[in-house]
C-alpha cells in the first residue's frame, strides 16, 4: 500500500488548541500503552522509527501528526495519540491526559476515523470501553471506527476467531480486525480500509473491486481479503 508509506512527521502538540487546523481527513490511532500501536503504525507506513518518535522523552503525552500523500499534496493525516493506562503515570497526569484525549475525540474537526488498538489477550478493557462510549455519538453520526486486535501471531486460529466474535459484539457494529506486525497479517487490508475511509468516492470503487472483503467475516476470510487487497486498484500510488 504505497499511500501509507508516504507518511512523514507533520507536527506535535501537547494541547488541543496547539494542533493545526487540518482540511483533509484525519485518522486517529489510540490504545492502551503496550497495545502495539507504535509497531502497527511503523508497519503500516513501512518506516521503522516513525511512531517511535512519539515515545521520545517529552513527546509521550503529545498528539503527533503524520502527513499522508505525495509530497506537497497531503490528502490525509494520521494522529498518533499517547497510549493510556500506563501504570507508572501519576493519577493526575492520567486524568489530565484522558481529558485531552476525550476532548480530542469528541471535538476534533476533520476526524474521519478512529483506529483503537487492543491486545487480544487482554480484550477491550475498562479504559477502551470508556473511550468507545465517549465517541459513540460521533460514530452514530458517521465517524468510522476500527478495533484492531494486535499481536495476532500470539493466538491460534481458533483463539483469533473467538476473540473476533466477542470483540465484534462489544464494538457494537464497528469494524474489528486481527493484525500482526510480526506476520504482516492484516497489513494490506487495514491500509486499504483507511484509504477507502479517507477517499470515500474512489474508495467505494475499491470496495466493490475487493468484493467488500472488509465487512465481517472470520479470520480465514480476512486472510483471503489480504490477498485480494494486494491487487486492488488503490493499493498502489
Ligand atoms: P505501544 O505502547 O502501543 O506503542 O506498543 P509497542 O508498539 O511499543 O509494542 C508493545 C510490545 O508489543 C513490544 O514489545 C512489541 O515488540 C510487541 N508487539 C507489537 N506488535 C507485535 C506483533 O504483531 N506481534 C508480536 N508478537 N509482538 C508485537
Amino acid at each position: 500500500m504505497g499511500w501509507m508509506h508516504t507518511a512523514r512527521f507533520l507536527t506535535t502538540a501537547a494541547q488541543l488548541h496547539h494542533l493545526p487546523d487540518i482540511t483533509v481527513p484525519e485518522i486517529a490511532f489510540v490504545g492502551r500503552s503496550n497495545a502495539g500501536k507504535s509497531t502497527c503504525i511503523n508497519t503500516l507506513t513501512q518506516q521503522k522509527q516513525l511512531a517511535f518518535a512519539s515515545k521520545k522523552p517529552g513527546r509521550t503525552q503529545h498528539i503527533n501528526l503524520f502527513a499522508l500523500g505525495k509530497q506537497g499534496v497531503t490528502d490525509a493525516v494520521l494522529a498518533d495519540l499517547p497510549g493510556y493506562g500506563y501504570a507508572a503515570v501519576s493519577r493526575s497526569d492520567k486524568q489530565r491526559w484522558q481529558q485531552v484525549m476525550v476532548n480530542y475525540l469528541r471535538s476534533r474537526q476533520g476526524l474521519t476515523a478512529i483506529v483503537l488498538l487492543c491486545d487480544p489477550r487482554l480484550g477491550l478493557t475498562e479504559l477502551d470501553e470508556a473511550l468507545l462510549e465517549a465517541v459513540r455519538p460521533r460514530v452514530e453520526a458517521g465517524l468510522k471506527f476500527l478495533v484492531l486486535l494486535t499481536k495476532a501471531d500470539k493466538l491460534t486460529r481458533a483463539e483469533q476467531a473467538k476473540v473476533l466474535s466477542i470483540t465484534r459484539l462489544q464494538a457494537g457494529g464497528g469494524e474489528v480486525k486481527m493484525f500482526s506486525a510480526l506476520k504482516k497479517q492484516g497489513v494490506d487490508e487495514v491500509a486499504q480500509l483507511l484509504w477507502q475511509w479517507s477517499h470515500p468516492v474512489e474508495g467505494s470503487t475499491a470496495a466493490a473491486a475487493a468484493g467488500d472483503a472488509t465487512q465481517g467475516g472470520d479470520t480465514e476470510a480476512d486472510a483471503e481479503a489480504d490477498d485480494a487487497d494486494r491487487d486492488a486498484p488503490s493499493s498502489s500510488n
